[in-house]
């Protein structure tokens, strides 16, 4: 009721076309069908397997990706689900799986608003019936790494993580990012995971960059 009040009000538009009426129009629906979900595109240090939903050259994709890290949107949901539907479809994991969204340090999610990450694992959770733990934080502060070169990165977020809210570590992780380009962000988060004894860990994002 609230979400079709509020489509009335602000109609969806396509993220790919501008086109009224859907977030994802027929067009960009069929583009994303033929877009395949990539296993292992890339090997991360302390991840056992990698899935993204498609490549960063894949418009509807990266659209998708831009218009949840730099806006506030509140129709993401029902989108989001659909497209990561045929991610979840390839995903073998324990019962007992926890989701980690990679965090964001507490001052930039103050800034923006919301963690990408986070509404992505939400989605993934209501698709899996796995729950959302909160088990690692940032604990420094770093400069973007979509500024960065390759090997900046990988020194930029060197030592960004520690445990989070939650105390008890799983067995098994869904570590989630909106976009893994060289891992170094997801690699980071999954060595403290293994440290902690974490057994099993499986990097999921939107998008390959
Ligand atoms: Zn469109």
């Amino acid at each position: 009721m609230f979400t079709s009040m509020i489509n009335f009000i602000f109609p969806p538009l396509c993220v790919h076309c501008g086109t009224e009426g859907a977030w994802l129009c027929n067009t960009a629906q069929q583009e994303l069908k033929r877009e395949n979900v990539i296993t292992n595109p890339i090997d991360i240090k302390h991840v056992d397997c990698v899935l993204v939903r498609g490549s960063y050259d894949c418009a509807p994709l990266a659209q998708l990706v831009q218009k949840l890290k730099y806006h506030y949107w509140t129709g993401v949901s029902d989108t989001l689900e659909a497209v990561l539907q045929p991610l979840v479809a390839e995903l073998h994991v324990p019962k007992d799986t926890v989701i980690v969204p990679v965090p964001l340090h507490a001052r930039r999610q103050r800034e923006r608003g919301f963690n990408q990450s986070l509404i992505i694992s939400k989605a993934l959770s209501r698709l899996t019936g796995l729950r959302v733990a909160n088990i690692l934080q940032r604990q420094r502060y770093t400069t973007p790494q979509a500024h960065l070169s390759a090997v900046e990165r990988t020194t930029n977020i060197i030592g960004a993580f520690s445990q989070g809210a939650e105390k008890k570590w799983p067995k098994s992780v869904l570590l989630v990012d909106d976009v893994i380009t060289t891992g170094s962000t997801i690699s980071e988060c999954a060595g403290v995971l293994r440290q902690n004894g974490v057994q099993k860990i499986t990097a999921i994002a939107i998008a390959k960059g």
